[in-house]
């Protein structure tokens, strides 16, 4: 039996494995895909769904994370796949640009990022801003794959099925100042709203607060540099926040009827100021530090089914008939229609829901996971790749119109099933 043991992020999922490597050249990568039979990459290790590890070869590419070129014509930057969001994004704005739809993390690796469909708010997903992916096959070869090749848009989110990301190309784009404004609304002012906000801002964002009947809503406005307004900060105790949330939640997995209570505090002391601040999409928008983990889930429903939708998920979280008592903020947010074969938005715009618990060491008592996933596969809504589920092939392979020609592809491009891990054996395989 290994002693060598792999933990994720949040501490969740662990496994244990024979070989660990931790390549910083690409021949060094190659190498390695070559001579192992079964092999899984991690990252940032944050997902909470089990899609890391599981194979006696394990490679961390977090050492595999340089800047392999910029390209002040095109705004092209080139980047090795284990190479942080921040120091992508702090390149480009170095060079005046940016990625114009950025998550709410900014450790995570791009690799990570890339094959989990990670996206942000109000914008496409990550990978869609990706213009040549280099890969590492499953032979040991390497193949470049830009828009021209087919399998491309497989490629785009691929969990780490259909090979290796090497080095990653991002289309960047000139960088610009966000004008925010940041209030609490009723959920049915906020609802009622939704398609003008969507029309008339460039950022929607919606914290929603389950058992207050309000959202903090996030409205967002490209602006000139010179743009006038009153700065509104938050008070200072915010940054308290995370922490205060789990405290008042510790004993929730005991007594989760007190969820409803700690929402009200909650909601009180963080989310009812006004805020009105400006800045690029980054240093504005994504959180930079986290003291505490969490697990997390996330779904995402077409646009058009999300008011029916909404209606029938806070009527089940806020109901007392069951234990779903969820904890806050559920994160609102808008993506706009790919043609990623996995991605949540292939072919429509969508909506998505995040869902937080932030006991992750309790987070099997959490039966707002089950309830959630229940509302959305009730409405033909998909599971966020890196976050927590349990549907598996039967759910599936029925939310997705490529999932076959994924699945031919990767028979293809893995024959020998090298890159696939127990828990991705039953998302992927009959
Ligand atoms: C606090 C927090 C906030 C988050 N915020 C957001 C958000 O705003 N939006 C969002 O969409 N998601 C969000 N996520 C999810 C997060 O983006 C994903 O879990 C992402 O995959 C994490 O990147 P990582 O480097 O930790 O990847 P890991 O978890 O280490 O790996 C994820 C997957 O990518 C594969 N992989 C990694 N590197 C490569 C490579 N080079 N080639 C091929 N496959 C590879 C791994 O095998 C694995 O299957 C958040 C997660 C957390 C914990």
């Amino acid at each position: 039996m290994s002693q060598h043991k792999w933990i994720s992020w949040n501490g969740n999922k662990t496994h244990s494995y024979q070989n660990l490597y931790t390549p910083t050249k690409e021949l060094e990568l190659q190498e390695i895909v070559k001579k192992n039979t079964s092999i899984r990459v991690f990252g940032g290790r944050f997902s909470s769904s089990d899609i890391n590890a599981g194979t006696d070869t394990l490679i961390d590419i977090t050492q595999y994370n340089k800047i392999v070129n910029i390209n002040k014509e095109t705004k092209e930057i080139t980047v090795q796949a284990g190479i942080t969001l921040k120091e992508l994004i702090e390149t480009a704005q170095q060079n005046g640009w940016c990625i114009p739809c950025l998550p709410d993390i900014n450790s995570i690796t791009i690799g990570g990022a890339l094959a989990t469909a990670t996206h942000g708010t109000n914008g496409f997903i990550l990978s869609k801003y990706v213009s040549k992916f280099r890969m590492i096959l499953a032979d040991g070869s390497i193949k470049e794959f830009t828009d021209t090749d087919f399998e491309t848009d497989a490629i785009r989110v691929s969990l780490g099925l259909l090979g290796v990301f090497s080095e990653i190309t991002f289309q960047c784009e000139a960088n610009y100042k966000l004008h925010l404004v940041e209030q609490p609304m009723k959920d049915i002012a906020w609802t009622k709203k939704l398609d003008n906000y969507l029309k008339t801002h460039d950022f929607v964002r919606i914290l929603w607060l389950p058992h207050t009947n309000h959202g903090y809503v996030i409205l967002g406005n490209k602006v000139s540099e010179g743009f006038k307004f009153t700065l509104k900060k938050a008070p200072k105790y915010h940054k308290h926040r995370r922490a205060t949330s789990k405290i008042l939640y510790k004993y929730t997995h005991i007594f989760p009827r007190f969820t409803a209570t700690a929402n009200k505090i909650l909601y009180r002391l963080f989310f009812t100021a006004t805020k009105e601040h400006a800045g690029s999409l980054y240093d504005a928008t994504v959180t930079k530090k986290r003291g505490q983990t969490m697990e997390l889930a996330e779904w995402t429903i077409p646009y058009t089914k999300f008011q029916t939708l909404f209606a029938d998920l806070k009527a089940m979280l806020e109901s007392t008939s069951n234990r779903a008592y969820v904890h806050v903020p559920m994160d609102i947010r808008f993506i706009k229609k790919d043609n990623a074969w996995l991605s949540y938005a292939c072919s429509e715009d969508v909506v998505t829901v995040g869902c937080v618990c932030r006991n992750s060491e309790k987070a099997h008592t959490y039966e707002a996971f089950e309830k959630v996933e229940e509302v959305f596969l009730k409405h033909g809504g998909k599971p966020h790749w890196a976050k927590h589920f349990k549907a598996t092939y039967p759910q599936l392979s029925k939310l997705y119109s490529k999932w076959d020609a994924f699945e031919i592809l990767r028979e293809k491009m893995d024959p020998n099933q090298k890159f696939i891990n127990a828990y991705l054996t039953q998302l992927f395989i009959k």
